[in-house]
């Protein structure tokens, strides 16, 4: 299944190119109360609802996809981990580029993926491909990085790496948007819509093995990055398990397993365009500050 939100936080589902609104559905999910649990309720109760959601899909008429505006198919992660230089080919630029170095290195020398850690960008970075990505430093480089992403199904923490999988809810395209320098990545890589999700959820079990997915980003028609995350370094099992090994993982919790070579500068009125393999495409405009 492929879901979707959108418009004005409408919830949907998308087949053959259109958009069938399941909305109603957020009247199964549970009344809660102060102090609300931590996650995405939608994503938390996907499996269980799943059912009823392909019901209300199949009576409801579909809108074309061209014609609604999409969301973060997350509403709620209660964060945004980020797996740093997970792609040789990106290590090599990073490595012959002191602009992309900048934080990648300790004393001079380029570091282990191992060795530097997962990071943390802010869950308030959040948006849709419909929203745009707004420069905030308009003096100073900004760069794309196209990734998948995962979204985590169920609470869990200390996973192993062969029972990883089982708590992906799905995947979608992800743009991890970064601030060149030399503050922290947190810092750097949180700004407001610098986090892109979208343009829907496919579902673990609709998109199948997530390990061989070719990947594109073209800004305004110039091939910028092209590969196939059968070329990560650390793989996604190993990714959830490392994460859930340090942070309790929420549903909703999104992760965005690294980027390949040909990540590049943007500019506002640029457009980013993404495709993968299995999800889909969107479009992201750069809009200035
Ligand atoms: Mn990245």
């Amino acid at each position: 299944m492929k879901l979707c939100r959108y418009d004005d936080n409408k919830i949907g589902v998308v087949r053959d190119g259109g958009v069938h609104d399941v909305s109603s559905i957020v009247q199964s999910l549970p009344k809660l109360s102060y102090p609300f649990p931590l996650g995405d309720q939608l994503i938390a109760h996907l499996d269980r609802l799943r059912a009823d959601i392909e019901r209300i899909a199949d009576g409801a008429k579909p809108t074309p996809i061209k014609n609604v505006r999409f969301l973060s198919p997350v509403a709620n992660p209660t964060k945004i981990i980020g797996t740093p230089v997970n792609y040789e080919d990106h290590a090599v630029e990073a490595r012959a580029d002191p602009v992309i170095s900048l934080a990648h290195a300790e004393h001079g020398k380029q570091r282990k993926i191992e060795e530097a850690g997962l990071f943390l960008k802010a869950s308030s970075s959040l948006i849709g491909p419909s929203e745009g990505v707004v420069i905030r430093f308009p003096d100073r480089r900004t760069d794309h990085e196209a990734e998948l992403g995962l979204v985590i199904g169920r609470q869990v923490s200390n996973i192993s790496e062969q029972e990883a999988m089982s708590v992906v809810a799905g995947y979608a395209i992800a743009l991890d948007m970064v601030v060149r320098g030399t503050e922290d990545r947190s810092f750097r890589k949180s700004c407001d819509t610098f986090s892109v999700l979208g343009p829907w959820l496919v579902t673990a079990d609709e998109l199948g093995d997530p390990g061989s997915l070719q990947f594109t980003l073209t800004v305004n028609g110039e091939p910028r990055q092209n590969a196939n995350t059968r070329n990560m370094i650390v793989g996604i099992a190993r990714q959830i398990a490392w994460a859930s090994s340090v942070y309790t993982l929420y549903p909703g919790d999104i992760i965005m397993t690294g980027t390949p070579a040909g990540v590049g500068p943007v500019r506002p009125g640029d457009t980013m365009s993404l495709t993968f393999d299995r999800i889909g495409s969107m479009d992201v405009a750069v809009r200035g500050p």
